[in-house]
């Protein structure tokens, strides 16, 4: 189901770790992004917006994981834009052949065994490096790219709308995830990735009234900047060693996401380990 969440945007929240879908409309049809992640909720999805008369005319994902990379034969063939470095990353991963049976192992482990589509997984068409804008016929929607979470992660701001989408960021269930995968190469720093992205981010649009993270509650007016900082203190906490303070995590968590606090003790362990 669609919910409105702004004038001419519209939220698909999905079944699995909440993850949200976004239909900005634009004139000849809409740019959908993050499109996900199980069959039903993709045809359910492709049904709305035929029965609202919209084609999909444009697709983006906001970083190359795999819960951001689904698509299905019914939403068409419309471009799925990424930025250079997601391209690039998705590319890479798909040059391994094993690549799609490796996520169905991983997804097999979870209850939407078999009820992700992967034939059209991550056919990402690269923007050019340091595009800043989704090239489409439709509002302008801004393209914020940082280093925070994974390589080419972009956060969209449809300003006309006062819209953040923010990818894996600002969510209200999930912690900041850092991008650990490189943080043993020279020069690798993600936590000062993360802080950088919070800053570009709030740069650009904390006067925005409405966040959409990838996973979580979409926030209202007022959420934006109260996101920003509580993403920022749970970074600050974990570079300086100390327990944050967060209700992500511990007995304040959601029902549900008491697993949260295991992914935190995780990453804790392993900044700490490389200190
Ligand atoms: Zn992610």
């Amino acid at each position: 189901m669609l919910t409105q969440v702004a004038d001419g945007v519209l939220v698909h929240e999905s079944e699995f770790l909440r993850s949200n879908t976004i239909v900005v409309q634009g004139r000849a049809g809409v740019l959908l992004v993050d499109p996900g992640l199980q069959e039903h909720e993709l045809t359910c999805l492709a049904n709305d917006l035929a029965a609202a008369g919209r084609t999909v005319v444009a697709g983006f994902s906001t970083h190359p994981h795999w819960d951001h990379l689904v698509w299905h034969e019914r939403l068409g063939q419309a471009p799925r834009y990424g930025t250079a470095r997601c391209a690039a990353a998705v590319r890479e991963e798909l040059s391994d052949p094993e690549a799609k049976a490796r996520i169905a192992e991983h997804l097999a482990e979870t209850e939407i065994a078999g009820k992700v589509p992967l034939d059209l997984y991550g056919l990402v068409t690269a923007l050019p490096a340091g595009a800043a804008r989704v090239p489409w016929d439709g509002p302008e929607v801004r393209i914020v790219e940082h280093r925070a979470h994974a390589p080419g992660h972009a956060a969209l701001f449809v300003e006309e709308h006062g819209v953040l989408v923010a990818g894996d960021m600002l969510s209200d269930v999930l912690v900041p995830m850092l991008d650990l995968a490189g943080a043993d190469l020279a020069g690798a720093d993600p936590v000062e990735d993360y802080l950088a992205a919070l800053r570009l981010i709030e740069g650009v649009a904390a006067g925005a009234e409405i966040v959409v993270p990838g996973h979580g509650s979409v926030g209202g007016a007022g959420q934006v900047r109260e996101r920003i900082e509580r993403d920022r203190a749970y970074v600050l906490a974990l570079r300086a060693g100390r327990e944050p303070d967060d209700p992500r995590i511990g007995p304040s968590a959601q029902s549900g996401w008491e697993w949260v606090s295991d992914l935190h003790h995780g990453q804790a362990h392993r900044l700490a380990a490389g200190r």
